[in-house]
């Protein structure tokens, strides 16, 4: 029997079957859903795309995977290539691993090994209120997600301040000795509930961790590839980790990637065995993955991605302008990304069946209706997701 994520197995609806996938389109035996969710914001391009169907097709008739211990391949060494290309400053360092969660833990041991490679002992880390990193242990430490983390118990060396300047400031006063790095979702928070804030708060961030040598993280796992309106975050901050996943390979294999920028690899580099990075997953560097999201990239890169984001947000607003109902909080839009926060998570009982009736497929939590469709998505489509929305206040 299949135990699903985030579920009540004794409580949870029927999940929908799926039997087949083509463009924003999902099919069920007998009807047909927009996905207006991109399978958790990773399929970008859409499902079934041929460009990236036969990228992976191509590379399975010679192999799909090899370890990297050992050995290397091309797929792999032209992803990093790409990726040092594509990626802002000097972020040029690639360690791959199998999911976001893993590619985070592998960013925070990277910058508490930086301290402990130099001689140096610091131990915490200072993160968001309502962040969300993942559900594997250290990742869920420096989150800070009720719905995820009730279970188990809060650590003391996680320092959580909301995105406030004064915070911020206040966090790096008492603690600067002690931090080894700051860890963001820059500029949108997911999973904790769709929060936006603004720039200025990464800028002064990147001022106080060169200040004082704190190690700064920007975990674009949802973030990366447009979903703020930025290619990434990181072009107008630039930290010194950066962490992708989700949409790396355009959603079709779970694959992601920790970047160092030469400040970070330059602490491991050394005569010294035990200055190593001692982490390895199974399938890092997997050879499909690496294939389909250089294919990925390449699409993003030569279909002008940005400005058909440019043109979700733009519907976006245009739709939602004088809409208002007395159950919604608040409406935000960044980017490929809308979010109808309502005052009490109950009011969102039944969203899911009053869309799947009028063929999308949306999935809300905690207090949030949504949307992260994908970037292919047609005006008719979106502007049908975004009435069913709104309908649902009729
Ligand atoms: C989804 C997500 C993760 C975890 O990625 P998985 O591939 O699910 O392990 C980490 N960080 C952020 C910001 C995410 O949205």
């Amino acid at each position: 029997m299949i135990w699903y994520p985030y579920e009540q197995m004794k409580t949870m609806k029927q999940p929908y079957d799926i039997i087949d996938a083509d463009g924003v389109y999902l099919y069920t035996q007998d009807k047909k859903l927009i996905d207006s969710i991109s399978s958790w914001w990773s399929v970008i391009h859409g499902y079934k795309h041929p460009a990236l169907t036969e990228a992976i097709r191509e590379q399975a008739s010679r192999f799909s995977h090899v370890m990297l211990g050992d050995l290397s391949h091309r797929p792999v060494r032209e992803l990093s290539d790409k990726l040092e290309s594509f990626l802002p400053g000097d972020l040029n360092y690639c360690f791959f691993s199998d999911s976001g969660s893993v590619a985070v833990e592998v960013a925070l041991k990277m910058a508490m090994q930086f301290y402990t490679n130099q001689g140096m002992k610091r131990k915490k880390v200072l993160s968001l209120t309502n962040s969300y990193h993942g559900d594997t242990f250290k990742a869920m430490e420096v989150g800070d997600d009720e719905d995820y983390h009730f279970a188990f118990d809060k650590k003391e060396d996680v320092i959580h301040i909301p995105t406030e300047i004064d915070a911020l400031e206040d966090a790096f006063e008492r603690y600067h000795e002690q931090l080894n790095c700051m860890i963001v979702e820059p500029l949108l928070q997911g999973a904790g509930g769709m929060l936006m804030y603004d720039i200025s708060f990464l800028e002064r961030a990147r001022q106080l961790c060169d200040e004082y040598n704190v190690i700064l993280i920007f975990d674009e796992v949802a973030t990366g590839f447009g979903r703020t309106g930025n290619r990434f975050v990181a072009d107008l901050v630039c930290p010194d980790i950066l962490v992708l996943g989700k949409a790396l390979t355009g959603g079709y294999i779970g694959h992601a990637v920790t970047v160092a920028c030469e400040k970070v690899f330059r602490a491991f580099y050394s005569d010294n065995d035990r200055h190593a990075f001692m982490h390895g997953p199974t399938f890092m560097g997997n050879a499909l993955a690496c294939s389909v999201a250089l294919k990925s990239i390449e699409v993003f890169e030569t279909e002008n991605y940005m400005s058909k984001i440019r043109n979700i947000t733009d519907i976006m607003r245009d739709e939602m302008r004088g809409f208002a109902d007395e159950r919604v909080k608040e409406v935000r839009i960044m980017g490929g990304c809308i979010c109808l926060e309502v005052k009490e998570s109950k009011t969102l009982d039944g969203f899911r069946e009053f869309a799947y009736e009028r063929g999308v497929f949306s999935r809300p939590f905690g207090r949030c209706m949504y949307a992260m469709v994908p970037y292919i998505i047609k005006e008719d489509e979106l502007r049908h997701i975004l009435r069913t929305m709104k309908d649902f206040y009729k």
